[in-house]
């Protein structure tokens, strides 16, 4: 084993966004031979590169506190990091990169040129500038006390530093490095951890026709209930796989499904023409049949959503003999029609796990740490930033923001 024979003024374990950026942070008030950032992969920032599809979906403009949690603790926590960090140190934390972001609807924010490779490169060109000492391949698998300060020990190296940030990110996506192993660390030092799942990932259904629309896309209003209770809903695109309900509109619901269930089933009711009531539905469908009566049924709802959908649809309304004119639908089979094309429902059997996560739910519970300085208030010197928190946001850039955000004020904080 290697023991560095100096000590360093911060380390921070994680090479991710909040990792670096707190590194960054660090360097840039006690200089970055200082500061030593150690990284598990052979790489830096292997998430961010897949984030957005490649495009980096960077943060959003209205980044509020209330956007991670109505939970009055969680809410207090991340208010206070937002207010010691505020959206414009990160505007000019972006800028002081290099970094130019353009705006899209919904408040997103991207880099200029859509690439996440180039803000990881511009992240990695600052730490290279500030000479902060970066390990590669080095996972850290203990923390200890040591005298005034701590000492970190992976199989190769034991790391002597006053102060110390945990930026390891959470489990979700272990294919690109997610793993609870900060969580772990902090766990040995005596922080609580509260329950940890994916979130912002596909839920399963064992809707019986799934297989038959797999790759399939619907914009629609989708629903989460909770036994038979609204719990939330969303407007935009659902996907259909083998066995689950992907999608925007449901990454976004899946924040709300919890793995316990509350005893009571989740179902997903798509609404696939939420501008018109049912009844209006059942009377375009009405006129629909006196406009194309001889339209064999297996084609009367193609133009208005992909064939297997209508089929799909005419099924679960069990409307059978499908190579029937539609003038042969009865009164009461275009209500049952109208009623599923509001009200298609899905019951939900569990998350899709980790491995197709964005992000990671619960972690190092925040009311071991200060808002104010994210310290541990349980080890002097201890600081945690970006997933391996108890905080997470919905899909849009909220995450990342939080990355940025919590990186920020953990490595000025530290040092
Ligand atoms: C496919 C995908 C797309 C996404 N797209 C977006 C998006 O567009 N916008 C958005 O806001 N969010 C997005 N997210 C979420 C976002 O990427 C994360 O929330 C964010 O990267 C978290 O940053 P972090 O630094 O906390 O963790 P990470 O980026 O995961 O970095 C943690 C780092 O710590 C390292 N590490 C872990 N344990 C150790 C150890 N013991 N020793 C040494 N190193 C260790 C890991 O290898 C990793 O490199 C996406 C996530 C995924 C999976």
């Amino acid at each position: 084993m290697e023991r560095q024979n100096r000590t360093y003024k911060a380390a921070v374990i994680g090479g991710g966004a909040a990792g670096m950026t707190a590194a960054i942070s660090a360097a840039r008030a006690v200089g970055g031979e200082n500061v030593v950032l150690i990284e598990k992969n052979e790489k830096l920032g292997r998430k961010l590169l897949a984030t957005g599809n490649g495009r980096c979906n960077i943060s959003n403009s209205s980044a509020d506190p209330s956007e991670y949690s109505h939970d009055f603790h969680k809410l207090r926590f991340v208010k206070s990091v937002f207010s010691a960090v505020p959206p414009d140190c990160l505007t000019e934390f972006f800028d002081s990169l290099g970094i130019v972001l353009k705006e899209e609807k919904g408040g997103l924010l991207y880099p200029l040129g859509e690439q996440a490779a180039a803000v990881n490169d511009m992240l990695k060109l600052e730490l290279a500038r500030l000479g902060v000492v970066v390990l590669l391949g080095t996972k850290i698998t203990k923390i200890s006390q040591n005298g005034e300060g701590w000492e970190l020990f992976s199989h190769t190296h034991s790391i002597l530093s006053d102060k110390v940030i945990v930026a390891c990110g959470g489990a979700a996506a272990p294919s690109l490095g997610g793993t609870d192993s900060g969580v772990q660390l902090l766990s040995e030092l005596g922080h609580a951890v509260t329950p940890m799942s994916p979130s912002l990932v596909q839920l399963c259904t064992d809707f019986p026709n799934i297989k038959s629309l797999g790759g399939v896309r619907v914009k629609c209003k989708a629903a989460l209930l909770c036994g038979g209770a609204f719990v939330a809903e969303e407007i935009g695109e659902v996907q259909f796989t083998d066995r689950t309900l992907s999608g925007i509109a449901v990454f976004q619901l899946s924040r709300f499904v919890r793995e316990e269930g509350e005893g009571k089933p989740y179902r997903i009711s798509l609404n696939l023409m939420p501008e018109r009531s049912d009844f209006a539905v059942f009377q375009f469908l009405t006129k629909r049949v006196r406009t194309i009566p001889h339209m064999p049924l297996e084609d009367f709802l193609s133009p208005l959503f992909k064939k297997s959908v209508g089929v799909c649809l005419l099924r679960y309304s069990k409307i059978e003999k499908l190579d029937r004119p539609c003038s042969a639908l009865s009164e009461e089979e275009i209500k049952r029609l109208a009623a599923s094309i509001s009200d298609w429902s899905f019951n939900i059997t569990g998350k899709a796990d980790f491995k197709n996560a964005q992000v990671m739910s619960g972690g190092a519970s925040i009311e071991n740490f200060s808002g104010s300085t994210l310290e541990s208030k349980l080890c002097r010197g201890i600081f945690a930033a970006g997933e391996t928190l108890d905080i997470d946001g919905p899909c849009g850039g909220y995450n990342l923001h939080w990355a940025w955000t919590s990186g920020l004020l953990a490595g000025k904080s530290a040092v």
